[in-house]
């Protein structure tokens, strides 16, 4: 699955979760999961640089964006992208040198578990799919906190 999917349904998912241990190791359990899912790899270099810089991009903008650090103070979200990112740093050693698929420790990558594969187009539709799913979700729990708090601040003002 690409990267940048990895990390945009990890922070979703880690929001969702609300604590941040939980969060991360649920982000790196998905991970596995979500290797599974039939997808289509990047057949460029060029494809992984996009990949990469979108996924670094999201990143950021989960540890940096002000909205999010406000609805979510625990880092929840963060901690799950992290999670879900992590596994596919061992990736990066193929830059480096020449790996063999057997020698990589994430049972997702090592073939353990069978990547899942489809053609580009529907890898695309099912990861679009995905990401919307999992930001909705995690838009309603915002929703509903903000609609909380604007009641709780209500009802203290109308207080004596
Ligand atoms: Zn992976």
């Amino acid at each position: 699955m690409h990267w940048t999917t990895h990390i945009v349904s990890g922070a979703a998912a880690g929001y969702l979760i609300g604590r941040p241990v939980p969060a991360a190791l649920a982000g790196f359990a998905s991970h596995l999961v979500l290797d599974a899912v039939p997808h289509h790899d990047p057949d460029s270099e060029i494809g992984y640089v996009i990949d990469s810089l979108a996924g670094l991009a999201a990143l950021v903008v989960v540890a940096r964006w002000r909205r999010i650090r406000r609805v979510d103070p625990a880092r929840a979200a963060l901690f799950g992208a992290c999670g879900s990112a992590l596994p596919d740093v061992e990736l990066l050693v193929k830059l480096a040198k020449d790996i063999e698929k057997e020698q990589y420790l994430f049972p997702a990558h090592d073939g353990t578990i069978e990547h899942g594969e489809t053609h580009p187009a529907a890898s695309t539709a099912i990861q679009l799919a995905l990401i919307g799913i999992m930001l909705s979700l995690a838009l309603r729990k915002m929703r509903r906190a903000h609609l909380k708090r604007a009641s709780e601040a209500g009802e203290s003002a109308g207080s004596p």
